[in-house]
C-alpha cells in the first residue's frame, strides 16, 4: 500500500492555523490531523484527545525519555510533542496526516522525513496578527506580548519551508492548502528526481 503524505504546517501563534484547519477538515474529510501532547493547560472548550493530549510535566518527560516523540519543542514555556507511534500508524495505513507544529519541530521532522510537505502560514501584517491574538481572548497581556515577540523571530523561518501562504481570509486560505495537498498527491516522486527514462514511440 502507498504510504500517506505527511504535511507540516507552521506559523506564529494566532495566525489562524487552527481555524483554517477546521475548514480544511470539512473540505478534505480523508485528511487526518495529528493530536499533539502538551504540558500547557487546556483552554476553555478544548477537549482531551481531540485538541491535545494534556499531560503533566512528569508524564511528558517520561515519554521523552522513552523516545516516544517524533519531534518535540519548548514553545512559549510549555512542552509540545508529536507521538511517533500515531504518525507511523496513520501513514502506514495510506492516510495523509497534517502536523500543526512550531518551527523547531518542523526542522526535526524535515531532517528525519525529508519527503514531508512543509507549509508556512503568515499573517497579512503584524497588526492583523496582534488583533487576532487579542480577539481570541485566550492570553493575558504579558503572554500576548511574548507571542508577538516570538512571532517576529518565527516569521524569518518561512524560507525553510516549501510553501508560504498568507492567511488573509479563512476559506480562501483553506482552499489554497487543499490545492497544495492535492497537487503534492499528484507528484510522480518526492525528493530526488528519478533518472530520466527513454520513452519509445
Ligand atoms: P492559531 O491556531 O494559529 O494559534 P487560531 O486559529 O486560534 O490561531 O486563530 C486566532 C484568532 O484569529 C481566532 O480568534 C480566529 O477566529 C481568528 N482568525 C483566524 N483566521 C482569520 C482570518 N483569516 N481573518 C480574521 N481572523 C482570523
Ligand atoms: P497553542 O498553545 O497556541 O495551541 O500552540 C502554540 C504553538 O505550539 C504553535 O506554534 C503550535 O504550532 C505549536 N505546537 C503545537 N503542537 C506541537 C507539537 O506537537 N510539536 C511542536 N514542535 N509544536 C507544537
Amino acid at each position: 500500500m502507498k504510504k500517506g503524505l505527511l504535511i507540516v504546517l507552521s506559523g506564529p501563534s494566532g495566525v489562524g492555523k487552527g481555524t483554517v484547519c477546521r475548514s480544511l477538515q470539512a473540505r478534505m474529510p480523508g485528511l487526518c490531523f495529528s493530536v499533539s501532547a502538551t504540558t500547557r493547560p487546556p483552554r476553555p472548550g478544548e477537549i482531551e484527545g481531540r485538541d491535545y493530549y494534556f499531560l503533566s510535566d512528569d508524564h511528558f518527560q517520561r515519554l521523552l525519555a522513552e523516545g516516544a516523540f517524533l519531534e518535540w519543542a519548548l514553545v512559549h514555556g510549555r512542552h509540545y510533542g508529536t507521538l511517533k507511534d500515531k504518525v507511523s500508524k496513520v501513514l502506514a495505513s495510506g492516510n495523509d496526516l497534517l502536523l500543526e507544529i512550531d518551527i523547531q519541530g518542523a526542522e526535526q521532522v524535515r531532517r528525519q522525513m525529508p519527503e514531508a510537505v512543509t507549509i508556512f502560514m503568515a499573517p497579512p501584517s503584524m497588526a492583523a496578527l496582534e488583533q487576532r491574538i487579542i480577539g481570541r481572548g485566550t492570553e493575558d497581556a504579558v503572554k500576548i506580548r511574548q507571542r508577538l515577540e516570538a512571532a517576529r523571530r518565527e516569521m524569518e523561518a518561512y524560507r525553510n519551508y516549501e510553501y508560504l501562504v498568507v492567511n488573509d481570509e479563512v476559506e480562501a486560505t483553506a482552499a489554497l492548502l487543499a490545492s497544495i495537498i492535492q497537487s503534492e498527491k499528484c507528484r510522480v516522486s518526492r525528493g530526488a528526481r528519478p533518472p530520466v527514462q527513454e520513452v519509445s514511440e
